[in-house]
């Protein structure tokens, strides 16, 4: 705690006079940004970082490895749907993006089985990527199966994007574009998924 209100102090000092302009001007006129992200958890992933973006440019949902569930508008508390439902329908983002990222814990359990404390939540959640595992499974190293599977977590989450009728019906008119992303924490580098189904740098 005492980190985090150290932070917060420096903020005060040198963020909030640095942004205070900015964030005065979005909180009176309320946000509009022109892209979101969907991310995972983790502490080494923060899009905001990664895409150098400024208060206001970026939204981000963030849940267990960045994966986007099919639609299903039932009565359960479906929480990434609803900030998509936010980001798409009431503030329009023109960009859509997953971003997932190497070294992926829960991409590893899904491949390996969840850790003996996190079945009741983790483990049901992840099953939602089981064509990706099925797909990893068959690559030779477990890196290559560990890779393998985060690339197509990504492509589980983009196709179950597409089952949201108002993403689909965007897409088809051009009002919204959908992307791929794998961010690789050990160099920092981050590639981008092609039509072709392989993620490569951005030219
Ligand atoms: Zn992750």
């Amino acid at each position: 705690m005492n980190r985090l209100l150290a932070g917060y102090q420096r903020f005060r000092a040198h963020g909030w006079p640095a942004q205070r302009k900015a964030l005065e001007a979005l909180a009176k006129h309320g946000q509009s940004p022109k892209a979101m992200v969907v991310a995972c958890v983790d502490s080494r992933v923060d899009p905001t970082m990664i895409f150098d973006a400024a208060p206001g440019e970026l939204l981000t949902v963030r849940n267990v490895a960045n994966l986007v569930p099919p639609y299903a508008p039932d009565a359960a508390y479906h929480g990434t749907s609803a900030a998509l439902e936010f980001g798409v329908i009431t503030l329009g983002v023109p960009h859509l993006m997953v971003l997932g990222h190497g070294l992926c814990g829960g991409v590893r359990a899904l491949l390996e089985g969840a850790p003996e404390d996190a079945h009741e939540f983790v483990a049901p959640w992840m099953s939602l990527a089981q064509t990706a595992r099925a797909i990893a499974l068959h690559r030779e190293t477990p890196e290559e199966r560990q890779q393998c599977c985060e690339h197509e977590v990504v492509k589980v989450s983009l196709e179950n994007l597409m089952t949201f009728p108002w993403i689909a019906s965007r897409v088809a008119s051009g009002k919204l574009q959908l992307h791929g992303a794998w961010f690789a924490i050990h160099s920092g580098v981050l590639t981008v998924l092609q039509t072709d189904g392989t993620f490569a740098p951005p030219e």
